[in-house]
């Protein structure tokens, strides 16, 4: 096995039976896909078949720190997990940060496997390698904040890493995330697979030690890394993610209305500088992470007085301006609530969007809305149309049962959805930035700006891209989501990837000093080799090239303003970009990987064994 970065064993709960097993970590698996992001797929694609319905007792979560989780460097926060979505009905995977994944290595697992379902509501507690479950009957209804309190409690541990759902994933809100410690798995609805498992949250706490092969090099890479963070970072310490409003919205690349156009009038309104000269309280910071990117933000007067928040970007791009609201204490107030029922913030805000505009244009009326006006622009509306959400009332029911039901139900709506595979838009429009579209039709899990490949420095920021071109994006986004892939494996934020090596032309020796491997100069086919089995699993879900289109309003609608007004990411020109790209990852024109591609991989013999 190996010198350092792994604890060899993985933990597997069945919710059913009450009972739990260890089982150790498959070397062959860990050889050729590292950890995190890899291993889980990996599972799902051993364990979960084609016909498992999200909300039935065989389906599982898996969730797999990486050999860096919980080591004495940079943001070694983040863990993994893949499920069936409930709001795709396909692969989920998703990545987070907080306490949880280091403290389950401390415990001295690498993975924690969740299954069956409980008869009434649970909780689990694991310390070191002992499970207890607890009856969480009271529970019901609690806040995912109030959860976590009430299971630091009954553990007692100050340190422990805990998870929790809120009262929208017991109702089976399709769009309901999973806290962790004030993080999130936040989208695809996994919120929602443990709500049907009846599991309220977990605690977990360990104190052993994670091993290391070369410790004195492991402080020394710290340090480096920590000097290289405080200045290359700096924005994100002072800013967060909210700095990149400003940017987005002035190159005309920020929904607004529904994505009915990408410039918002009243950007300056809910930008990073209105953020910190008003609203700014503190900083936080995942497990060890010296770069601190999260604001906690509270509304010090006006209607939302006390409100309390830690908006990003993307939260302050859905909740603002694509539901037209340039009250930012009224985005603090929803982005809170959507915390506490426990909904994603980027579906909530797509979905109070949509209703919006059907509402504008008549073809709802206050009847389906519980008499809210839904108006873009309306604060107000804004945060009733969330309650709606997460308490299934209205038409808020229709919208917690995700986007890809919204069509079936309402197909002549379609035109008005923002969404890829079922998940709907991060706060990006693809008409502004064109590899941008392509993250989004090509991402393992939906329209999302992570898995996809953030294309942002490389087309907005650096200037190293035309960012109307179609040739070369093929290229680019594989690049950055083979990265990805593999940084989601590792078990650190990608913020600080850079300052640890591991960019898409991974260097140094900070793999080799935490596991003694030399996986270094592996790493970008590692990442393919995901990126790959992921596809895998996905056309044997029944997805292909049919599902990595983008929607009609990228394709058929100009941007009517702004300044980015004109552009249009047609049929044609999309087309260009996906041919591009399958031929990239060797993928037929389909979006299936050819046999040659999965044997060179070598991921043939390795999923029949
Ligand atoms: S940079 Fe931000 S998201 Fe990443 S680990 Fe640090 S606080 Fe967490």
């Amino acid at each position: 096995m190996f010198a350092g970065g792994y604890m060899g064993k993985i933990l597997r709960i069945n919710l059913s039976a009450k009972t739990y097993q260890i089982e150790p970590l498959r070397e062959t698996e860990v050889l050729k896909l590292l950890g995190g992001r890899g291993l889980a797929a990996k599972r799902y694609y051993d364990e979960i078949g084609p016909d498992v319905k999200p909300f039935d007792a065989e389906n599982k979560i898996f969730f797999f720190t990486g050999p860096l989780t919980g080591l004495s460097l940079p943001s070694t926060t983040k863990f993994q997990l893949a499920t069936k979505s409930p709001e795709t009905g396909r692969y989920l995977c998703s990545n987070c940060g907080g306490n949880f994944g280091p403290q389950l290595k401390k415990a001295g697992f690498d993975g924690l496997i969740l299954e069956g379902r409980a008869s009434g509501w649970t909780y689990v507690i694991i310390k070191n390698d002992k499970v207890v479950f607890g009856d969480a009957h009271d529970w019901q209804g609690r806040t995912t904040t109030e959860t976590l309190q009430l299971l630091r409690e009954v553990m007692g541990e100050k340190k422990a890493g805990v998870l929790s759902i809120g009262p929208a994933a017991e109702r089976r809100v399709r769009i309901s995330y999973i806290n962790v410690d004030s993080r999130a798995f936040g989208r695809g609805g996994p919120g929602a697979v443990l709500g049907s498992k009846k599991l309220k949250g977990i605690a977990v706490f360990g104190t052993q030690k994670i091993p290391v092969a070369d410790k004195d090099s492991i402080d020394q890479i710290r340090k480096k890394a920590i000097e290289n963070l405080r200045t290359t970072k700096a924005n994100h310490t002072k800013y967060g993610t909210a700095q990149y409003i400003e940017v987005i919205n002035e190159l005309g690349a920020l929904p607004t209305r529904n994505f009915q156009t990408t410039y918002f009038e009243d950007g300056d309104q809910i930008d990073a500088q209105m953020m910190r000269q008003k609203y700014y309280v503190k900083n936080y910071a995942c497990y060890r992470c010296p770069v601190a990117c999260g604001k906690v933000l509270e509304v010090k007067d006006g209607p939302y007085t006390g409100a309390r928040a830690r908006a990003e970007f993307e939260t302050i791009g859905l909740l603002g301006p694509n539901c037209g609201v340039a009250d930012f204490g009224a985005i603090i107030k929803a982005n809170q609530l959507c915390d506490e029922m426990g909904l994603d913030t980027i579906s909530a805000g797509n979905a109070v969007a949509l209703v919006m505009e059907l509402y504008e244009r008549g073809i709802i009326d206050a009847s389906e809305t519980e008499n809210v006006e839904a108006l873009f622009g309306s604060g107000d509306a804004l945060i009733e149309m969330i309650k709606l959400i997460g308490e299934r009332r209205g038409i808020g029911n229709l919208l917690a049962e995700g986007m890809n039901h919204v069509v079936k139900k309402h197909p002549e709506w379609r035109q008005y959805i923002l969404s890829v595979k079922g998940m709907p838009f991060a706060a990006y429009d693809p008409r502004a930035f064109h590899g941008n579209g392509l993250t989004y039709g090509t991402s393992s899990r939906g329209a999302c700006h992570n898995v996809g490949g953030w294309t942002i420095r490389a087309e907005l920021q650096s200037g190293d891209y035309d960012r109307y071109a179609l040739e070369g994006k093929g290229k680019l986004v594989k690049t950055i989501q083979d990265n990805r892939a593999y940084v989601d494996s590792l078990g650190i934020c990608t913020v600080v990837r850079s300052a640890l090596g591991f960019s898409d032309n991974p260097q140094g020796g900070t793999l080799k000093a935490a596991t003694g491997h030399g996986f270094t100069s592996h790493l970008m086919e590692i990442g393919s080799r995901i990126y790959t089995l992921e596809r895998i699993i996905l056309n044997r879900e029944g997805i292909d090239r049919k599902d990595d289109l983008l929607p009609d309003r990228i394709t058929n609608e100009p941007i009517p303003s702004g300044p980015a007004k004109g552009h249009i990411l047609s049929q044609e020109m999309y087309d260009i970009m996906l041919d591009e790209y399958y031929c990239e990852r060797g993928w037929d024109q389909n979006g299936v990987p050819k046999p040659e591609i999965i044997e060179g991989l070598s991921l043939k013999s390795f999923l029949n064994s």
